[in-house]
């Protein structure tokens, strides 16, 4: 990735090093193809009741199937969408397939909550972000309550005023909203305590090793009491195994996603995960 190497002065050139830019600039050519050859697709991740394992949606993960290079990972592609401001039609693609995905399961029969979108900080501080996010519902009719959009702590690194003021347009749509990978940003408790969010998620990086780690058993923990004393529903991410699972029930976390419960599912997948799942209490 460019920006790595930003802090050297001079360049030794490397055969390695055409390569990696040839590819980088194949790959952007490429993904401002993808929407038009349909070469994108959402997988979904299920939310999971802590306690009674009952569904309460789906995270929409984003995948995109190159015709050479195979699947690419989101951490590779959004990135070079957000240097590009691809990720502007892209995030409009994603957000609009997830609602009608979401009513094409009701179609089916198949009760899904809620649908998790992420938005990335280029998209939400785009003028035409809050407009989308209205089209969408409209043209979708989705109840607003069931469209839930996860934004990051970077969100906050520009103008903080003018974010707050985006988040509260939003909830005024009726959308709710969660803060991503808590506890990685920059975030400051102060904006926390400002802005007007629904539900923390921890971080993955945390889950990990909150069984083996004495610290990151502590962070979590305390993550999980924040949001409970300030009335947000808490997600952790990232669970992999039943004790990790076990630790963070015990410490009152209300909803679980990770691959302990299901990785993230093609369409058809994820329908069946639904059929399956324990009904709601
Ligand atoms: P994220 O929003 O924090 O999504 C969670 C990531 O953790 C996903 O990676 C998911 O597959 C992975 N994950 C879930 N459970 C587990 C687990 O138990 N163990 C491990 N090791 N990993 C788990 P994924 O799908 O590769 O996405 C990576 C990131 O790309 C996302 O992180 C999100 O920031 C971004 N992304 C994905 N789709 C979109 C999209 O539609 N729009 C935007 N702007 N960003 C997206
Ligand atoms: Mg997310
Ligand atoms: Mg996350
Ligand atoms: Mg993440």
């Amino acid at each position: 990735h460019a920006k790595q190497g930003g802090e050297r002065r001079y360049c030794v050139f490397e055969p390695s090093m055409t390569e990696h830019l040839n590819n980088q600039l194949g790959i952007e050519t490429d993904l401002r193809l993808a929407l038009a050859r349909d070469e994108l697709e959402l997988h979904y991740q299920p939310k999971v009741s802590s306690g009674t394992l009952s569904l309460l949606g789906a995270e929409a993960l984003l995948r995109w199937r190159h015709p050479v290079h195979g699947m690419i990972s989101p951490a590779r592609f959004i990135p070079l969408a957000e240097e590009t401001g691809l990720i502007l039609a892209i995030g409009r693609w994603v957000l609009r397939k997830a609602c009608t995905d979401l009513l094409a399961w009701r179609e089916l029969g198949l009760d899904l909550p809620s649908v998790s979108v992420n938005v990335s900080a280029r998209q939400f501080s785009d003028s035409t972000f809050v407009p989308t996010v209205r089209q969408v519902l409209e043209q979708t009719g989705i109840e607003p309550h069931r469209l839930d959009l996860e934004i990051t702590e970077s969100v906050m690194t520009g103008d903080v005023e003018r974010a707050v003021q985006i988040l509260l347009q939003l909830k005024d749509m009726g959308v709710t909203l969660s803060m991503d990978d808590f506890g990685t940003g920059y975030s400051s408790l102060n904006y926390i305590k400002t802005f007007p969010i629904d539900t923390l998620k921890i971080d993955q990086t945390f889950v990990r090793d909150v069984t083996g780690s004495p610290k990151d058993a502590a962070i979590a923990a305390t993550i999980i009491t924040l949001a409970m004393n300030l009335n947000f529903s808490v997600v952790a991410e990232g669970v992999e195994t039943a004790e990790q699972a076990d630790f963070l029930r015990s410490r009152g976390c209300d909803v679980f996603q990770g691959y302990w419960i299901s990785r993230p599912l093609p369409g058809e997948a994820f329908a069946d995960f639904v059929r399956k799942s324990p009904p709601r209490a």
